[in-house]
């Protein structure tokens, strides 16, 4: 970090104690990998608290967050309400193996949201509600096969991670080990906002494809918004099929609108999941849809599906606080707060002549290095992510809190108030300084 002075001193002594010790105990010292500061270097921060915009790390240095726990805490750290609920829920018990009030309104409050949504069933992770949508459409139309897109991340599973982004656009790596040739045998990865490789999938394989599962605007290689007409070109091509469309909305859900992208696009799926913000920073998910296709679900119909804290009541109960207040002037904030982030992004970049480009889906943004636009993956690949280590190096050392990734949305919350994007403004020009000096070889 030579040449600028930074108010922190870039080591971080109780982090590297902290992550010294989780190494031993947990592979990479982590519990997620993007949480790892591998494609940038240096130590992860261990965050001990948080407060509206901003965490607050093990060596007591106070961050504006910019990651927002990867998109679940849109009205910030700690909010009142969210904590009020929690504290109430938790006073009556913490897991019940029963049916509760909370996730009937939970589930209520999903279906009067987005229309598309008849039906829903709780689960406890985004990877889980993925999992079940896919199971769930094999079931119903009686086919194993699936088209994904390259770079869409749907969580973990085993036969969603071909070509998938997130970690994985991360890290470089094309697939995983441990995913067996039967298991990813029947995905089918197709070019994102590639309608004609959709339509060819489905004359190749005739009457072989359940569904196509897409992220309703991807966020998880960078943010690649939809071209015009693919989402409603996905539908169409798979009621033609007799294929289900699922829209994964576990990012974008409740995010980019009241309710979610469908809120902005309006091209109803057939099954959708959902994760993040209905959780209110707590473990809660949900996949739902047209309730023909949902009664194919154990108990009612033949498609096992189940969890032990699925519908868990401290979860259902953060996650509807966090849902009733985000009426109609919650989102225009949060677009507000987004486009004048973006908009001192791209300022501090074109001062200092970096080829950049920002591109967005509602307030989920993020920055590639290139001036070209950025349509797929292999697009998203072809920046100058080394740019992006110095970049995210800089701003960390100023007290801003980044994603550790040039392949990651950028999330914002109704509490990122006027100090914190100053602090975000202050903090622009080294950072953009550092990424305009950055060389491949630097980071190598
Ligand atoms: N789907 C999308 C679009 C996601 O962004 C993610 C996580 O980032 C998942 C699914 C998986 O969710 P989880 O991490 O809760 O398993």
């Amino acid at each position: 970090m030579a040449g600028v002075s930074y108010p922190y001193p870039y080591e971080a002594p109780v982090s590297q104690n902290l992550f010294d010790r989780a190494s031993l105990v947990t592979p990479g010292g982590v519990n997620s990998p993007v949480r790892a500061f591998r494609a940038v270097g240096g130590t992860p921060r261990f965050m001990v608290s948080g407060t509206g915009p901003y965490l607050t790390d093990a060596d007591g240095r106070e961050y504006v967050d910019l990651v927002c726990s990867w998109g679940p805490m849109i009205l910030g750290h700690s909010h009142p309400a969210v904590i009020e609920a929690v504290q109430a829920a938790v006073a009556r018990g913490t897991s019940f193996g029963t049916p509760g009030e909370g996730e009937v309104a939970l589930a209520e409050e999903i279906v009067a949201r987005i229309a598309p949504v008849e039906q829903v069933r709780l689960v406890s992770s985004g990877t889980e509600a993925t999992m079940s949508a896919i199971r769930l459409a094999r079931g119903f139309t009686g086919r194993a096969k699936i088209v994904k897109f390259a770079g869409c991340y749907h969580g973990h599973v085993d036969a969603l991670l071909a070509a998938a982004g997130s970690g994985l656009a991360t890290f470089a790596l094309p697939d995983t080990p441990g995913v067996t040739g039967a298991q990813a045998a029947d995905t089918i990865v197709l070019p994102y906002n590639d309608l004609e490789a959709v339509r060819a999938a489905f004359a190749a394989h005739p009457g072989e494809i359940a569904c196509v599962i897409t992220e309703a605007a991807p966020g998880n290689m960078g943010v690649v918004t939809p071209g015009e007409g693919f989402n409603q070109g996905l539908a169409d091509l798979c009621r033609a099929n007799g294929a289900l469309y699922v829209s994964d909305e576990v990012m974008t859900g409740f995010r980019t609108s009241r309710a979610g992208w469908f809120g902005v696009d309006g091209v109803a799926p057939d099954l959708m999941t959902f994760g993040k913000v209905m959780g209110g920073g707590f473990p809660a998910a949900a996949f739902g849809g047209r309730a023909d296709v949902m009664g194919h679900l154990a108990p009612v119909g033949p498609v096992y599906q189940a969890g032990t804290l699925s519908g868990n009541p401290i979860a259902t109960a953060a996650g509807l606080a966090q849902l009733r207040l985000l009426d109609n002037a919650a989102y225009a904030k949060v677009d507000a707060v987004s486009a004048e982030i973006q908009g001192l992004v791209t300022d501090a970049l074109r001062k200092e002549g970096v080829a950049h480009r920002l591109q967005t889906a509602s307030n989920m943004f993020s920055v590639f290095f290139t001036e070209d636009e950025v349509r797929n993956y292999d697009d998203a690949k072809k920046q100058e992510s080394f740019r992006f280590t110095g970049f995210f190096h800089s701003m960390l050392a100023q007290g801003v809190y980044l994603p550790p990734s040039s392949f990651e949305s950028w999330f914002v919350s109704t509490a990122h108030d006027e100090r914190a994007i100053e602090r975000i403004a202050a903090a622009l020009p080294a950072a953009a300084r550092a990424a305009a000096e950055a060389t491949p070889e630097a980071t190598a």
